[in-house]
């Protein structure tokens, strides 16, 4: 008989949608509640349930997250068109993980799974990659205008009580059209990112990788790195020593080069377009979206876990007509694992955290001994020796978390 064991505080849990509600349930049945007495306050994001609540349900469920200071959320829909026929909508709802990254004013670090028979794209990388990308501002909130001909284009800054205090020719278009584009951020927000960072890599106990062009974009770059600086220096230099990790600053592309050479285990900083592109890449170089997890961490410390794939739809439908599926799900358990380690922590309840530790070692360990979904099998080297629907994956790490869990 295992045994069992109970969190000191609250999780706040954030059920979703479709094919991820399915192994949500499935995650909970089999491998959490039979282990440990999570204390939960529940709240449904299905999309059913925020169409009821006219969306206030996911408002509440960030307030929660402020309380309790821990939250695991399934993924959900992002109502397009299509869906809000298809569960007749009473409009177009905003995406949750937004409304709950400008609650909780998060930046969003997303971490591979590593499991030793997925080789990664880049063989050095035998550590995962953080990547932390700046949600805010830049080029996804530019004023763009296609310049029809010749003419002068320029960049006014107006203050708030009329007065003009900069004018600068952005470009004399002499003989043709052009493009021309405004961008901007917030010191605030540029804080935020960074403290966000800071936070997170105390927390992984990792080294801070930060990279911006500032030798060519002295005053719009060179503020993200005086940001970094002053906040590195004033809040967290001692905290970082203490944890035995360090802070780096260096230009963009020697990030690059030198993140291609490393093998890994740094939390990566990246502005918002960077991060946009090179995520992609580092997600794509370390196998599956099914391996990739996401955490979302606001500069108080509020921290909220999810896999970074979507819902799954198209295994959803086919589960729907009654087909086995083999939807992956790693980055599910370890959203969950994520939160109770964290439960744990903060509450200082050491079996807590123990608890989490095993659940993850039968989970890597199912894959390592050749277990898998389909997805996964698609790249193990060696070859995977049972491929599994959802269930019966699930059901084999419940039987190896029985052997170390005791
Ligand atoms: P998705 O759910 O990420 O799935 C895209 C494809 O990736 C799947 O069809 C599947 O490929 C593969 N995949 C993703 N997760 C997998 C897993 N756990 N196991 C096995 N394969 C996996 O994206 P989507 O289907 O385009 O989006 C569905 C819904 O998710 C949308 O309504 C969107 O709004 C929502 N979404 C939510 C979040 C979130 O809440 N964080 C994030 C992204 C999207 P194959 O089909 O080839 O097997
Ligand atoms: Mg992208």
């Amino acid at each position: 008989m295992a045994k069992k064991i109970s969190t000191k505080n609250v999780i706040v849990e954030m059920d979703g949608d479709e094919m991820t509600r399915v192994m949500w349930k499935m995650i909970k049945e089999k491998l959490i509640a039979p282990n440990v007495d999570v204390k939960i306050e529940y709240y449904d994001l299905g999309l059913k349930k925020r169409d009821e609540t006219d969306d206030k349900i996911t408002l509440d469920a960030a307030e929660a997250i402020k309380r309790h200071g821990v939250g695991v959320k399934c993924a959900t829909i992002t109502p397009d068109k299509a869906r809000v026929k298809e569960y007749s909508l009473k409009q177009e709802w905003k995406s949750p993980n937004g409304t709950i990254r400008a609650q909780l004013d998060g930046t969003v670090f997303r971490k591979p799974i590593l499991v030793n028979n997925i080789k990664p794209g880049v063989r050095t990388w035998t550590k995962p990659i953080i990547v932390g990308r700046h949600a805010y501002g830049d080029v996804y909130k530019n004023t763009e205008f296609k310049v029809p001909g010749p003419g002068k284009a320029e960049l006014v800054y107006t203050d708030c009580s009329g007065n003009e205090l900069f004018r600068g020719t952005i470009h004399d278009f002499k003989k043709s059209g052009g493009v021309i584009q405004g961008t901007h951020n917030t010191d605030s927000s540029i804080r935020s990112f960074a403290k966000a960072c800071m936070e997170y890599s105390l927390d992984q106990k990792v080294d801070l990788w930060f990279g911006a062009k500032d030798t060519i974009s002295k005053t719009y770059d060179g503020t993200f790195r005086d940001i970094f600086t002053d906040v590195y220096d004033k809040e967290y230099r001692d905290k970082f020593s203490k944890a035995g990790i360090l802070f780096n600053f260096t230009l963009i592309d020697d990030t690059v080069a030198r993140i291609m050479k490393s093998e890994g285990g740094m939390l990566w900083a990246c502005k918002n377009y960077d991060g946009d592109v090179m995520s992609d890449m580092v997600a794509s170089a370390f196998g599956s979206l099914a391996m990739m997890t996401s955490v979302l961490v606001s500069p108080n410390g509020w921290i909220e876990y999810e896999a970074a794939h979507g819902t799954v739809q198209r295994h959803y439908y086919k589960h729907l007509k009654g087909e086995e599926t083999s939807s992956n799900c790693m980055a599910t358990l370890f959203a969950w694992t994520g939160a109770i380690r964290k439960r744990g922590e903060l509450d200082g309840t050491k079996e807590v955290v123990a608890f989490a530790d095993s659940l993850e070692k039968a989970a890597l360990d199912t894959v390592e001994n050749g277990i898998m979904t389909g997805d996964l099998a698609k790249l193990a080297e060696p070859h995977a020796k049972k491929i599994c629907s959802t269930e019966v994956f699930i059901d084999e790490i419940a039987k190896k978390l029985n052997s170390i869990w005791k």
